[in-house]
């Protein structure tokens, strides 16, 4: 090779290099693309609450699980809640490409579970990641990973790997076998995402408020109280008179794992005292009717009220579980379908009778 030709190879080798690094405006977290992002068609739809505030909602192109709120304001975006995986979170800051350039410079995580912070890991050190202290603690030691919720999770997925391979395989129906592939697809990537996980904690905590100003936008970040976590925070945004609440407030029934079941209708009268008309809850769509908090609470002070009377009466957690009845509650939760609560809710309030409720 002469001289001049091994110049023109090294200038086009260090072009070519050049080309592929990300330009500029991404970040390094966006260009380090983590496993089982692929997907057909949005992972997410972008449902316009208010000027520059979106809910985002899965469209099952992606395991993503929890929903995320966006808040794009004059130079930044906040990001609330980053989903099921790094993956997911990944394929987030993709998308929202579509709605602003503007980088996402802030993320709050609305309590520690694995469908709401598991993406945090994804973002750049100079990324302000929000959380209570307990969020914080939680996801330090590494705990969500030890929890029973994470780890059934985790185990089911083989499981509903396999069973979907089988569907696929015995559908005739071609529109059908379509939808399973897509699920299948989207199982396998969150199994690859969750292998290469690492929970992050926030880098910002509060105990019990702060508030952001971004141009003439205010939100706040509060914890009201104990409830579907000992950290749950809302994000408010008094102007827009919308609230964001991942778990505590959801349009269904939340899991109560490790809840304070007692106590949460009580930091439900809390969040009634703000003024907001449209709540973006972690799970569900958005909704603007506030009577779902009445009949949120009137569920949790029934499971609370039965369960320790069966506690009371010598009754198994197991036996519990089957019959409590939580039935006259269906009108207002579609998902209570006959007679039984999840073991996971009874044995949690087992667990809290047992160490005097407080701590
Ligand atoms: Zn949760």
């Amino acid at each position: 090779m002469t001289r001049i030709t091994f110049a023109c190879a090294t200038a086009l080798l260090l072009l070519t290099v050049a080309m592929l690094q990300p330009s500029p405006v991404q970040t390094a977290a966006q260009s380090q693309r983590p496993a089982g992002t692929v997907h057909n068609g949005k992972a997410f739809r972008f449902n316009k609450v208010r000027d520059g505030v979106y809910h985002a909602v899965g469209t099952g192109a992606l395991a993503v699980v929890g929903n995320s709120s966006v808040i794009v304001n004059d130079t930044d975006v906040i990001v609330v809640d980053d989903h099921v995986s790094p993956a997911a979170a990944w394929v987030l800051l993709d998308e929202i490409k579509s709605l602003t350039d503007k980088p996402v410079r802030t993320v709050i995580n609305t309590h520690f579970h694995f469908d709401h912070a598991h993406g945090n890991q994804i973002f750049e050190k100079n990324v302000d990641i929000i959380g209570h202290e307990f969020t914080r603690d939680m996801l330090l030691k590494g705990n969500p990973l030890q929890m029973p919720l994470y780890k059934n999770y985790l185990e089911g997925l083989p499981r509903q790997i396999d069973d979907l391979r089988k569907r696929v395989a015995a559908e005739a129906d071609a529109g059908r076998k379509a939808n399973l592939q897509m699920q299948l697809e989207a199982a396998e990537n969150n199994r690859a995402s969750q292998a290469e996980l690492r929970p992050t904690p926030p880098n910002v905590t509060l105990r019990t408020q702060m508030t952001l100003y971004r141009g003439d936008r205010e939100i706040q970040v509060r914890f009201l109280g104990r409830a579907h976590t000992a950290g749950d925070v809302v994000v408010y945004l008094p102007k827009e008179k919308a609230v964001i609440t991942g778990d505590f407030l959801t349009a269904a029934l939340s899991n109560m794992s490790d809840a304070f079941v007692n106590e949460w209708p009580t930091t439900l009268d809390e969040l009634k005292k703000l003024d907001f008309e449209v709540v973006l809850p972690g799970h569900g769509e958005a909704f603007t009717d506030k009577a779902k908090i009445d009949y949120f609470q009137a569920y949790l002070r029934d499971v609370w009220t039965q369960v320790s009377r069966f506690k009371q009466q010598g009754v198994s957690a197991e036996d519990a579980a089957k019959q409590a009845d939580l039935t006259k509650h269906k009108d207002h939760f579609p998902g209570i379908q006959g007679p039984g609560v999840p073991l996971i809710a009874v044995t949690r309030i087992y667990e809290l009778l047992d160490r005097g409720v407080a701590r």
